[in-house]
């Protein structure tokens, strides 16, 4: 059992990990930063969408760990077991240690099927299928839909990306429309927890009109409880008596094609030929057990953080970004892009002896919707839902357009940007 120490330490080397490093070096070179992360390979996530849609090759989204951590740091090649911020440090599955004198907590989140009945034995079998478990089983499971109910569903917890089921969605009906199978003999359902299908104006009335325009059925406050994959029913809880915007429970399904039953304890049960959905999704559980997460709350067992300078309220030279923190806004590779500056101006402020620093972190967070397999909108928002545009693009596009311009941003700019800028920690602040 070995101890080191290192003055920054930050834990995950996912997005958030490798854009609070790079951009970290990029302001100062000659800092002590390891990273923590026992994986080989990083993962470019926004396009495991595309993938379950068949249009970009996993294979791509995938790149060795050993490229993107910048050179400068050490790498840690280890997982994180327990979190000791009493004592300024982390412990190590080796047993090793690992001291500091500033923490950044970036390990994300984890899939949790087990959280819905008969979730976890069904994954990847009997028409169910993930693109944030396994979008290669997913885009299979989903090539192969053609005819009865393709349901697009998740359950009522936090997850990242919360647009991806609806892309998903959107993706498999622009196929079925393409073979003639739209709502001639194929259905696809959208049954989701909460009372409109998006947050945003006014992505939301779009939203609304390309699922009328398309005949996509949907389903508002359906909250899902159990999976039963052999016999392929979904049950749900009905979270609200109504949409939020007043409007029926069910949308174009004007002939009651759907059928449902009720359980005797007052489940609805939809029938499904092939399910995709987002499991349900935790902060690690030596997260949750750490004196780092909220102890109750809605926000239990997520990361504490102050939203706008990211800074752990009880441990202050602890800081967290990305998936694992309790942010009100929605959990995105786009919304790490602006908190990572914001870490790292902190933390070199308090490296100086100055406090935190007036850079705050706005809540920005973007969802590129693609509607379609040659278009997008993307919307862009911040804290309180409110609409933001990033100026560069706002100055050439209509984001809140579906445009072939978008989606090409989509496929090749945006992966660009990734791999090129973003994790060297350019094209952040
Ligand atoms: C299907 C899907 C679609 C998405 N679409 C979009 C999109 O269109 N736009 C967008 O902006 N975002 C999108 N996202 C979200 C985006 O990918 C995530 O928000 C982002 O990757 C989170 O970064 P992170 O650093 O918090 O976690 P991750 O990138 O998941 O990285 C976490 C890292 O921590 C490491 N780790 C885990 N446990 C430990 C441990 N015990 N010790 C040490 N290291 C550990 C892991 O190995 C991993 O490398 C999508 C995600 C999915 C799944």
């Amino acid at each position: 059992m070995a101890s080191k120490k290192h003055h920054i330490v930050i834990v995950g080397a996912g997005s958030g990990g490798i854009m609070v490093a790079a951009n970290a070096f990029r302001k100062r070179k000659d800092l002590d930063i390891a990273i923590i992360d026992p994986a080989e390979y990083h993962y470019y996530q926004p396009a495991w969408t595309l993938v379950g849609g068949g249009l970009y090759d996993y294979e791509k989204t995938r790149r060795p760990m050993e490229k993107y951590i910048p050179k400068h740091a050490k790498w840690i090649k280890d997982k994180v077991t327990e979190l000791d911020p009493d004592n300024n440090q982390v412990k190590l599955a080796s047993g090793d240690t690992v001291s500091y004198d500033y923490l950044v907590m970036s390990p994300g989140l984890e899939n949790r099927p087990d959280l819905v009945e008969g979730l976890a034995e069904t994954m990847g079998k009997n028409g169910v299928c993930s693109v944030y478990v396994d979008p290669i089983n997913a885009r299979e499971t989903l090539e192969k839909f053609k005819s009865g109910n393709g349901l697009f569903t998740f359950p009522d917890t936090p997850l990242k990306c919360p647009g991806a089921p609806q892309k998903v969605a959107y993706l498999t009906s622009d196929r079925l429309n393409r073979l003639g199978l739209l709502n001639n003999g194929a259905k696809v359902i959208y049954a989701f927890p909460g009372g409109i299908c998006f947050g945003v104006e006014p992505f939301k009335s779009r939203l609304y009109e390309i699922n009328k325009e398309r005949g996509l059925v949907l389903k508002h406050a359906y909250s899902l409880v159990k999976i039963d994959g052999p016999n392929k029913k979904a049950y749900y809880k009905q979270t609200k008596e109504a949409n939020n915007d007043g409007g029926p429970i069910t949308m174009n399904d004007p002939n009651n094609e759907i059928k449902e039953t009720e359980t005797e304890d007052g489940l609805k049960v939809i029938d499904f030929d092939v399910c995709h959905l987002a499991p349900p999704q935790r902060a690690f559980k030596w997260v949750q057990e750490s004196k780092l997460a909220h102890q109750d709350g809605p926000d239990k067992g997520w990361m504490k953080v102050d939203q706008f300078s990211m800074q752990n309220p009880d441990y202050p030279n602890v800081f967290g970004v990305g998936d694992t923190v309790a942010v009100p806004t929605a959990r995105t590779g786009a919304a790490i892009r602006k908190q990572a500056p914001v870490v790292v101006d902190n933390i070199l402020a308090l490296i100086d002896g100055k406090s935190i620093t007036d850079h705050k972190y706005n809540g920005y967070s973007s969802c590129p919707l693609v509607t379609g397999h040659n278009r997008m909108l993307l919307a862009e928002f911040g804290y309180g839902g409110e609409r933001m545009s990033d100026p560069l693009l706002s100055k050439f596009v209509d984001t809140s357009k579906e445009k072939y311009s978008m989606w090409l941003l989509k496929k090749y700019g945006l992966p660009f940007i990734y791999w090129n800028k973003m994790l060297k920690g350019k094209m952040m602040d």
